[in-house]
């Protein structure tokens, strides 16, 4: 019987208990990968309507053994498993401590180390690090088909230590809509150009969008509807506007403080390449910040596909 997917079902005592077996824990990713309830093909997105995706057993009477979860697309004739074209593609990690992994990333609030997943999986540093990398990158949304953001949205950026390189700072930039959903992305400087872009990419022009003073805010966000702006310097941090409405940041401040939270809380130190993932890991817990740690794996499970990491992201 298949089972539902709730909290009952996704905790880890239930995870440690009922899916440390392999077969179980195949079955439980398969249901959470695919939750049309049934395997579609990643090559070619045939879902078994246009033609039969039959499960790939080995020949009667053979010896060798065909790897366990193998379908076969009878569309675009090719066999693929439920990791085959996400994250976990290649990956050597059993899937029972993946779903562990994607648990206790998907629950913990402020971000857990490498160092301490390693000793809750019992498995080597690198393991757990490139786990939760592989998690992380998944978390993050992509522009292309994320839902816009609207209404009142709040715009800033924070600049995060290089732990590499302490005279440059790297620098977080947020789009965030009040009680909305959360954007993030790395920009290499504030200028009207990268935040220009990011705000483009990421919400509508008729949202209202609330910064502070910072002028490459004026020129970038000269495509939208409306700018309100809150001038820090002269210690003004809320400004009620005529028609009732409050301008501030305080929205992308609190985003800031938790990211902030993980890095000297959690990671301790973290390098400027990687930056992009932590942040991607903070947006996706704060866009389901009112789903319950059961809901928010079910949600995530599915971002997986369509997503690659390599384990040195060749520069450029
Ligand atoms: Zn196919």
């Amino acid at each position: 019987m298949k089972a539902k997917l709730n909290d009952e079902e996704l905790n880890l005592v239930s995870l440690a208990k009922k899916y440390s077996n392999e077969n179980r824990a195949r079955k439980l990713f398969e249901q959470l990968r695919w939750p049309g309830g049934k395997p579609v093909c990643p090559h070619c997105q045939n879902d078994g309507t246009a033609k039969t995706i039959s499960k790939l057993t080995a020949k009667a009477g053979s010896h060798s053994s065909v790897r366990k979860g193998v379908y076969f697309c009878g569309a675009c004739r090719k066999p693929f498993s439920a990791t085959v074209g996400t994250v976990f593609e290649d990956s050597h990690v059993p899937l029972s401590k993946i779903l562990m992994a994607i648990f206790i990333l998907c629950s913990s609030k402020k971000s857990i180390s490498a160092m301490q997943l390693r000793r809750m999986l019992k498995t080597t540093y690198r393991t757990a690090w490139f786990l939760a990398h592989r998690i992380r990158h998944a978390m993050g949304a992509d522009l292309k088909t994320a839902k816009l953001l609207d209404n009142t949205c709040e715009a800033d950026e924070t600049f995060m230590p290089n732990f590499e390189r302490p005279d440059k700072k790297t620098i977080v930039a947020l789009i965030v809509e009040r009680n909305g959903e959360a954007r993030t992305r790395v920009i290499p400087s504030v200028t009207a150009k990268n935040v220009g872009d990011f705000m483009a990419a990421a919400a509508r022009k008729t949202a209202i969008v609330n910064t502070d003073e910072h002028p490459s805010y004026k020129l970038a966000l000269k495509g939208q509807d409306r700018h309100q702006r809150v001038n820090h310097s002269k210690y003004e941090y809320a400004r009620k506007n005529q028609d009732g409405s409050v301008s501030h940041v305080n929205t992308c401040e609190s985003f800031f403080s938790l990211l902030k939270r993980g890095v000297f809380g959690a990671w301790h130190c973290i390098s400027a390449e990687h930056l992009a993932k932590y942040a991607s890991e903070f947006e996706f817990r704060w866009n389901t910040r009112k789903s319950t740690d059961g809901e928010r794996m079910v949600a995530f499970v599915p971002m997986i596909a369509g997503k690659r990491l390599m384990y040195r992201q060749p520069a450029n």
